[in-house]
């Protein structure tokens, strides 16, 4: 075993320069070390469980041009939709009815739902099932609205750094966007109460060893308690549109090694990588990931969210197929669980 391995699983640490050498190390075998660590240590944790999410896409409408993204402003040929509360509404009941205790709302900025309008659909979401959590995946906000949103009920927030190079982050998204604005939202959301998760594409263009080790390294400061990481995949209508897909293996890798230094972190194992590869969902679970998000939009707002090309959202992604799901869980010796699924405190 490598020093760099041994350390990491000594210590659930390492220097960014390590960090930079673990990912410079990756092979099948370092790998598999590292997916065994991982799969021991959540096992430690959440024993055999799986959570699931039921992800409602409320809206494509974006005033952001990030340039990897499908639904960004640019792309004119995004047909594009937004919800309505009754839509999400009923989406939500008929998540609970199928067994989903948590609900997340995600969609593009700027849109339909913001200030008092999502706070009041946060309100009504949680009066209708206050034995469910609420997850928000809506973007960059400013401290007061993310306060409006946690005392109007909501329990979590997602908002992926993205990347934790600022020079990175600066040929991902147009000027108006920078990573010191995204961690000033992440800092503001963790300190306001919420479960917040943070992440980042695996492959995205220009990424280097060096700007993911930042990743791994941001990640493990910050310990979000969820975490949220996938390949990169081409859009065909956005800039991106000739660079290659992120690597499923190289996703894998990374989400054992976001296990072994944030032990509790609820990590998904994403859609991206579940459109990628055909089995993408299982080898998530077997390198230590624990959640995963079925699609439970209306079918034609399913088609209009399309972040990338191909994304999936039908078969096993897809919320009324929960029993092909959780065979084929079982089927890797885990089991899909109902309950609300929150972080376990740290120890
Ligand atoms: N506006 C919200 C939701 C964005 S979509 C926000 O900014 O948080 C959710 C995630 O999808 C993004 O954070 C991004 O990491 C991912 N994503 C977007 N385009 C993608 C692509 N082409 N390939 C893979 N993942 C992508």
């Amino acid at each position: 075993m490598s020093e760099v391995i041994k350390k990491l699983i000594r210590e659930r640490k390492l220097s960014e320069d390590e960090y930079e050498l673990l990912i410079k190390e990756y092979s099948p075998e370092n790998a598999d070390l590292l997916a065994q660590e991982a799969v021991k240590i959540r096992k430690s944790i959440y024993g055999n469980k799986v959570y699931i999410r039921g992800l409602i896409e409320i809206g494509n409408v974006c005033k952001n041009d990030c340039l990897y993204c499908g639904i960004r402003k640019s792309n004119k040929n995004c047909d594009r939709y937004t919800l309505s509360e009754e839509d999400i509404l009923s989406c939500c009941k008929n998540g609970y009815t199928l067994g989903f205790r948590t609900f997340v709302l995600q969609g593009g900025e700027g849109g339909h739902f913001t200030g008092e309008r999502l706070c009041s659909l946060v309100r009504k979401i949680k009066e209708a099932y206050p034995d469910c959590a609420l997850t928000l995946s809506l973007g960059e906000k400013t401290r007061e609205e993310y306060e409006a949103l946690y005392k109007a009920g909501a329990d979590r927030y997602l908002l992926r750094h993205e990347t934790a190079d600022s020079e990175h982050y600066s040929r991902l998204h147009p000027p108006s966007l920078t990573l010191e604005n995204r961690m000033r939202c992440l800092y503001d959301l963790k300190d306001i109460g919420f479960q917040t998760g943070c992440g980042f594409m695996v492959g995205s263009p220009f990424q280097t060893e060096s700007t993911l080790a930042k990743d791994l390294k941001f990640t493990e400061i910050f310990q979000p308690e969820m975490c949220g990481i996938g390949p990169f995949i081409p859009h065909k209508d956005t800039p991106f549109r000739d660079f290659p897909a992120g690597n499923v293996n190289m996703t894998c890798y990374l989400l054992s090694v976001i296990r072994i230094i944030c032990p509790q972190v609820l990590l998904p194992a994403t859609t991206a990588l579940g459109t990628l590869s055909e089995n993408g969902r299982e080898k998530g679970i077997l390198s230590g990931a624990n959640v995963i998000m079925p699609n439970l939009s209306p079918e034609d707002a399913r088609e209009k969210y399309m972040l990338y090309n191909n994304k999936l959202s039908s078969g096993a992604e897809s919320a009324e197929k929960l029993h092909e799901l959780k065979k084929r869980i079982q089927n890797i010796g885990y089991e899909i669980v109902c309950a609300r699924g929150d972080a376990e405190r740290k120890r």
